[in-house]
């Protein structure tokens, strides 16, 4: 009475024992063994130390597996055998029996269980004989069909040889198939059995037999290895072809644990965890496909790159989680705006790159471009905060702009580059123009650092004058690079680049000290004193401890804070209004001045002008450039100037250069002017003798129209 599903898949269940009478082999198929020193005990063991009934085999039932044996100390009463039963070395009371277990009753007494497979022909053969020989007939006393065998004379295997072919192939935890060249099953190991339950009814169609006749002409001998998945789970097969016993036999091993992680540490090798997005490594796999791709076909594709503006405000002020979530929603939002065909990765921090494939032409990457730009007009929740953001994008199109790779990649950046250099939020196209700007950016920068060590950074003055009274009311102070090989560079050209690299500080403290060293020594010379200013950068003004530096360089050079003015310009006021009101507001009451420069050219509201201890209102040049009799520059400062007037507060226009501009200005009432008119920035001893042959120069403004 072999179970149905057994018959199905062909194993046997051997309880072999190790008698000092002999060997004796039990195999077994009824529900119910009972193992003791009771005559009446379907399986009874008379010898020392054995209880009476000592241990009970059930049979235990498994869907769509193969059955099991539990083995229970005692009867299925409940009464325990005296001596107890030790399972593969331990003590048990009750167990699931597992191919290969040793089972001690005592000491003496010990068995073997085995589950083998019919179709391990050899083993069988040799096997069967001796099964039956020593086997307890059923209960019922009916033999099954198999047990007719009982009555063969073959050859018996010895207990050694079981164990031995046992241990070889059945005892094996891999799978191991085997089948002939005809494509019949010769063998399939108990493992095998376990793990495939379907290779029997899918025969060749199953995954792992798929395939394995067509390739017979291999030569003996010869090993082929491929993997296959069935259902969630992957193997690797190994495939030994042997063309004389006309067999192919595979050793199949579960996978499954090194494909998943090998997935996983792809999967992390190609996406960034925080937004889930690919990364650069996924980036440069996806640009050489698609390069080749647009090379083949002529197409054209487009790179973005793309950041968030003053990502590292927002990270520094509202915390690194916020900073976080940004980048996510960021991501997020990107995904959201691109097709299919596109792909977005992060490139590093708040950078991202968007690839635009086979588009039609450059338009598409500027809409797409607006489209993003356009999504951000909303502000974002994040944890009571409301943050507006924004980004800039730098384009470059294939071939346009570089056939090869890197050289777009490069050209997208420095158009990303000039992007925000241009006033953020915005988009750009690379033009060739950038790079040659940028790779003289870049060598600047590198010399830079350099600069105040060497002592290329000096002063020049600009006079302000008073042209109603003739008087110089003070002068500016603006740095100079003297660079060994490019000669004088503007400040326009390295303050950018100062304060990109953090230089800023450094060079704005020497300024100051400079400056007011020089003032003090044109006063030690007996000059009329004057009032020099000097330029504020916006880091300088963010600095919690700028008040100090002052104080100390003031008291340092000896210089009273009178002849000191500090220049502010109105976007300097935006970033960190509270501070920078706390720290100007200590300065005026130091005794120090404080002017806003470039006024008009900035977004602050009037509301500034009341909220700051402004002393003077720099008129910005670009007012003053356009001045003529109909222009609206005209309406624009004399609405300053009543404003001034309003607010207490002089005034002085910038970039005076003609008699024209000197003269309109004059009509409306703006006494106090800045320009090459009267003199260009001089350096220190230029300037000198400016001021010295002063009351020459007081004769020529007062001769001006
Ligand atoms: P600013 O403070 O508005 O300085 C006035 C600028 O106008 C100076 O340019 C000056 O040379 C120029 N200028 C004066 N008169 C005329 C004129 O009649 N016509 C024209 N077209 N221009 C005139 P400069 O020296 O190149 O400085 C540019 C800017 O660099 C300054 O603008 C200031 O914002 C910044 N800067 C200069 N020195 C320093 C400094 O020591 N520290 C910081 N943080 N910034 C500085
Ligand atoms: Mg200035
Ligand atoms: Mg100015």
């Amino acid at each position: 009475m072999i179970h149905s599903t057994e018959k199905k898949q062909n194993i046997q269940h051997i309880l072999a024992f190790n008698l000092t009478s002999g060997q004796r082999v039990f195999y077994l198929e009824e529900p119910e063994y009972c193992i003791g020193r009771y005559s009446k005990n379907s399986i009874f063991i008379n010898a020392e130390g054995i209880s009476r009934q000592h241990a009970t085999l059930i049979k235990k039932q498994k869907k769509n597996a193969p059955f099991s044996y539990i083995l229970i100390d005692g009867n299925n009463q409940g009464d325990k055998s005296t001596n107890g039963l030790m399972v593969n070395g331990e003590i048990i009371e009750e167990v699931e029996l597992k191919h290969g277990d040793t089972i001690h009753f005592t000491r003496d007494v010990k068995a073997h269980y085995y589950i083998i497979d019919n179709r391990s022909q050899e083993f069988i053969d040799k096997l069967k004989p001796k099964v039956f020989s020593n086997a307890i007939y059923p209960k019922n006393n009916t033999l099954s069909s198999d047990t007719q065998i009982v009555q063969s004379t073959a050859k018996k295997p010895s207990l050694s040889e079981i164990k031995n072919l046992a241990s070889v192939v059945e005892l094996s935890p891999i799978p191991i198939v085997e089948i002939n060249y005809q494509g019949t099953i010769t063998y399939l190991n108990p493992s095998a059995n376990l793990k495939f339950p379907n290779l029997q009814k899918a025969q060749l169609e199953h995954p792992l037999l798929k395939g394995l006749i067509e390739k017979q002409n291999y030569k003996n001998g010869s090993l082929v290895i491929r993997e296959f998945d069935i259902e969630n789970q992957s193997f690797e097969q190994h495939i030994h072809y042997l063309a004389q016993e006309q067999l192919i036999r595979s050793y199949i091993f579960d996978i499954t644990q090194r494909k998943q992680a090998e997935n996983n540490l792809k999967y992390h090798a190609f996406h960034d965890n925080l937004t889930g997005l690919p990364n650069r490594s996924s980036f440069n796999q996806k640009i050489s496909l698609i390069s080749q791709n647009s090379q083949r076909y002529q197409k054209l594709f487009a790179i973005l790159f793309l950041d968030i503006d003053n990502f590292k405000n927002i990270n520094d002020t509202l915390g690194h989680n916020i900073g976080d979530h940004i980048l996510q929603y960021f991501a997020q939002r990107l995904s959201s705006q691109a097709r299919k065909s596109d792909f977005v990765c992060r490139w590093g921090g708040d950078e991202f790159v968007v690839l635009l494939t086979e588009i039609k032409s450059p338009d598409q990457a500027a809409k797409f471009s607006q489209r993003l730009l356009k999504s951000f007009e909303y502000p974002l929740q994040i944890e009571g905060h409301e943050i507006y953001l924004k980004c800039s994008v730098g384009i470059a199109i294939y071939p346009e702009d570089g056939k090869d790779v890197e050289i777009l990649i490069k050209n997208a950046d420095s158009a990303l580059y000039r992007t925000k250099e241009y006033g953020r939020n915005h988009y750009q196209f690379y033009n060739p123009q950038m790079s040659v700007e940028i790779a003289e950016n870049f060598t600047l920068e590198n010399q830079l650092h350099q600069a105040i060590k060497n002592g290329e950074l000096i002063l020049h003055y600009q006079p302000q004058i008073n042209i109603k009274t003739g008087e110089i009311y003070g002068l500016e102070a603006l740095i100079r690079w003297k660079n060994p090989q490019l000669g004088l560079i503007r400040p326009n050209k390295f303050i950018p680049l100062a304060e990109k690299t953090g230089l800023i500080l450094p060079m704005g403290e020497w300024v100051l000290k400079t400056a007011c060293q020089q003032n003090k020594k044109w006063q030690q010379m007996g000059l009329p004193p004057v009032r020099i200013s000097v330029n504020l950068s916006a880091q300088q003004l963010q600095q919690p401890n700028l008040l100090e530096t002052v104080e100390s360089t003031l008291e340092a050079v000896g210089l009273d804070p009178q002849w000191l003015e500090l220049e502010v310009t109105e976007s300097m006021l935006m970033k960190n209004t509270k501070l920078a009101k706390k720290t100007l507001d200590e300065l005026r009451q130091m005794g120090v001045y404080i002017s806003m420069d470039d006024f008009g050219t900035g977004y602050s509201s009037l509301g500034y002008l009341k909220k700051f201890p402004f002393d003077t209102l720099k008129i910005d040049q670009s007012f003053v450039k356009e001045l003529n009799q109909s222009s609206e520059d005209v309406s624009i400062i004399s609405a300053i100037m009543t404003l001034s007037r309003g607010f207490n507060m002089r005034v002085i226009a910038e970039g005076v250069e003609n008699k024209e501009q000197l003269k309109l200005l004059r009509e409306l009432d703006c006494e106090e002017m800045q320009g090459y008119l009267f003199s260009p920035p001089l350096n220190a001893e230029d300037i000198l003798n400016y001021l010295l042959s002063f009351k020459e120069q007081k004769n020529l403004i007062f001769a001006l129209p």
